[in-house]
């Protein structure tokens, strides 16, 4: 019972996805490589293409790298079946391409990813596709946004800035009552803290390039859904005649962190909880955002759905730009980097990152919190902090 579907998620992980059998004894899965595969008849073509690797016969159908990380990632989740994509975005773009025709309607989170709201915009909108978006804390009060030619609500929990958590079994239960599909990005919460499927959703994505890799080494995504359906098996026709699949050595970075994952997300949140708590009681800070903090909105909401708080967090600067790049400049130990979720920490004006078009407050920085001692980034944050 190893890797069976009782166990804890930290012994799942690390059992998953693998098969000593195949491959010579090799207790992981190795990297596979292979552009084509030999046959030595077309009937024996025919049967691979109906076995245990359905499809390999070419390198873009299921090399067994990437097939390890899907059934590893589907089983994580509590999925049916995983996808695994060049990127976060591909996993992203995918289901609302497969779900979305002109003249459909999709309602997107306000708060969701910069990019993520960018395809809409200019990509979706120009398919002849309507989007609109919703208050990410609307919760139930979201049947009203429902349109007769809804198709998808894409939610993101929690969100990208200033991390509202959206009451996803309310929003769930609106749209399933309408019969509108519910796609999450899982991002940052990661199947760790998070469990969308037992939250009602029907697709769950990952960038697979943050927590999951989780190492700052490797651009990835995957898809994950709930059930097999006319829809899934859309999402794959799109994303073969796309060629959007991952590469093995990629797949391979992945897996090999989603094996530590559940320890590595316990220090991301032990740690985000130490910085959050020393920023919210310092005089140069105006506001913390955290959903493990007591006074952040979506408190309520994190502690119902989530099993903790995450790593990432916000914190907004007296002082407004000048302070917040200030603070930034004078950080020795957080590296000056966009992106998440490896064991560095990270720091962030999201401002100057996104341009003019920013939704973001000028005195904000967003911080991954890594995994170095507590003691030390605090003490990073002191010297950086005295002088603002
Ligand atoms: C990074 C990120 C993405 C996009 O992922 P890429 O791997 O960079 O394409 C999507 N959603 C969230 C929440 C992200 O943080």
């Amino acid at each position: 019972m190893s890797d069976g579907e009782n166990a804890s998620p930290e012994t799942k992980v690390v059992h998953l996805g693998r098969d000593p059998q195949r491959f010579l004894g090799a207790v992981n899965t190795p990297v596979f490589r292979a552009s084509t595969i030999l046959f030595s008849s077309v009937a024996d073509l025919d049967a691979a293409q109906r076995g245990a690797y359905q499809g390999l016969a070419y390198g873009l159908h299921g090399l067994p790298t990437v097939c390890d990380l899907q059934d590893a990632l589907a089983r994580l989740e509590g999925g049916h079946a995983a996808l695994a994509v060049p990127s976060g975005l591909t996993a992203t773009t995918l289901p609302l391409l497969a779900l979305a025709s002109a003249g459909d309607h999709v309602l997107v989170a306000d708060a969701v990813y910069g990019p993520t709201r960018r395809f809409c915009e200019n990509h979706l909108r120009r398919l002849g596709v309507e989007v609109s978006y919703y208050d990410p804390l609307i919760g139930g009060d979201i049947a009203p946004l429902l349109r007769p030619n809804t198709r998808v609500v894409f939610a993101e929990s929690p969100g990208s800035l200033t991390f509202e958590v959206q009451d996803i079994p309310a929003i769930a239960a609106a749209a399933r009552a309408r019969g509108v599909r519910v796609v999450l990005d899982n991002t940052w919460a990661t199947p760790i803290l998070q469990r969308p499927f037992e939250l009602g959703c029907d697709l769950v994505m990952h960038s697979t390039t943050k927590y999951l890799g989780g190492h700052g080494d490797v651009l990835g995504g995957a898809l994950v859904a709930r059930e097999d359906s006319e829809l899934w098996e859309r999402i794959r026709t799109i994303q073969s005649a796309g060629g959007a699949v991952a590469a093995p050595f990629d797949c391979w970075l992945v897996m090999r962190g989603v094996r530590t994952l559940p320890c590595r997300m316990r220090g991301h949140c032990a740690n985000a909880r130490v910085v959050a708590e020393y920023l919210a009681g310092h005089q140069a800070v105006e506001r913390v955002h955290w959903p493990g903090l007591k006074a952040h909105a979506g408190h309520d909401v994190a502690s119902r759905q989530m099993s903790d708080y995450g790593g990432m967090l916000s914190v907004e600067v007296r002082g407004g730009r000048a302070g917040a790049l200030g603070v930034a400049a004078r950080l020795e130990l957080f590296t000056r980097a966009t992106s998440l979720g490896g064991p560095e920490s990270l720091v962030e004006h999201r401002a100057s990152v996104e341009g003019p078009e920013t939704r973001a407050p000028e005195g904000l920085l967003r911080v991954s919190v890594g995994l170095e001692h507590p003691d030390d980034l605090i003490a990073d944050l002191e010297q950086a902090l005295r002088r603002a």
